[in-house]
């Protein structure tokens, strides 16, 4: 039997080829891309990057044996409905962490160096003005990480390794010699890591918890020539409150790549600031993370399909 397997949005082609080398594979995108409602009766397997796979689309399916996300949040996908027809829900979750991570240097050095107003001066006839513009090293200095999971782990390896930073690390789901073994000094608490940092960097899921982590309060703990990096989720850092930290001139600079509210608002109060650099949302995206992303979604919808 040929299983029929539904692609919503562009992926690596490489992991397309797999698929068709023993599946039947329609496309969600492209000429010739078809809604999934046209097979939604006969379709085995569904690979789905952010777009919202809800309840009810799940329960048409008669024939679903697995979804695959290409990525890791499956906030898009009716997992109660899933569960309850016993459909496994997969997720590429180590494919992506060594690009986010890579991106937290990039935004840390971005904000370090001034890469954003350095850029504009040479574009603008500003170039002898570089006085302006001295930055901070790296080197040598102190890394606040704040969950070691997966990519604050790689984070911590990068900043030791490529750095020779010294990283504090605050998980308190990881027992103290946990975090060491990921290569990070444990801090007694949060206050601590945030008011003994040069670089603060979060790497939390969002949770009703970690909704609003670094608040008023927490921001003002940090050093004023500290730099902030947010690649976790929006919504962990409050933005109207860093904002005014960064107005006010609190800390010295923060690289941004997700966001409450994506994309955010035209009259965003991140966007008036030249301290901040921001990215937007594309901590994973790499040639690299998407082939392997790709792959080992595709990978994993074979394993079941043949399984
Ligand atoms: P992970 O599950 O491996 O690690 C998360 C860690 O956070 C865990 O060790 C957990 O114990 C810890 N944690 C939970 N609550 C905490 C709290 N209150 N304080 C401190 N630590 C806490 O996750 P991961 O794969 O490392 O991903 C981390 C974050 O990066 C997630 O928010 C994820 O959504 C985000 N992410 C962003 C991008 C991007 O493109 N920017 C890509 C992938 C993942």
């Amino acid at each position: 039997m040929t299983h029929l397997v539904y692609v919503q949005r562009p992926i690596h082609e490489e992991a397309i080829e797999l698929l068709r080398s023993s599946t039947k594979v329609v496309l969600g995108f492209g000429p010739g891309g078809r809604d999934i409602e046209a097979i939604l009766p006969d379709v085995h397997a569904i690979l789905v990057r952010t777009d919202p796979l809800p309840a009810e689309l799940i329960r048409r399916a008669r024939s679903l044996r697995v979804i695959a996300r290409h990525g890791v949040g499956v906030d898009n996908i009716a997992l109660d409905e899933a569960n309850r027809r016993c459909i496994p829900v997969l997720i590429t979750p180590e494919a992506n962490l060594r690009s986010v991570a890579e991106h937290v240097f990039a935004l840390a050095l971005a904000a370090s160096r001034n890469l954003m107003r350095a850029d504009s001066f040479v574009r603008t006839g500003r170039f002898a003005e570089r006085d302006r513009l001295a930055g901070r090293e790296l080197f040598g200095g102190r890394i606040g990480v704040i969950g070691i999971g997966r990519i604050g782990a790689e984070v911590v390896r990068i900043a030791r390794g490529g750095f020779a930073m010294q990283a504090l690390g605050y998980d308190p789901h990881l027992t103290p010699e946990e975090i060491r073994q990921q290569g990070a000094e444990p801090t007694e608490n949060l206050d601590k890591l945030l008011s003994t940092s040069d670089i603060v960097t979060v790497h939390v899921p969002l949770t009703p918890k970690t909704r609003g982590l670094l608040g008023a309060r927490e921001l003002s703990l940090m050093r004023p020539e500290s730099v902030l990096v947010q690649t976790s989720r929006g919504g962990v850092i409050d933005e109207a409150t860093l904002a005014a930290a960064m107005r006010e001139g609190r800390l010295a600079g923060a690289g941004v790549d997700v966001f409450e509210q994506e994309p955010p608002p035209e009259d965003h109060p991140f966007f008036g600031m030249n301290s901040m650099v921001l990215t937007p949302h594309i901590g994973a995206h790499t040639r690299q993370a998407m082939r392997r992303m790709a792959m080992a979604a595709a990978r994993g919808i074979l394993d079941v399909l043949s399984g």
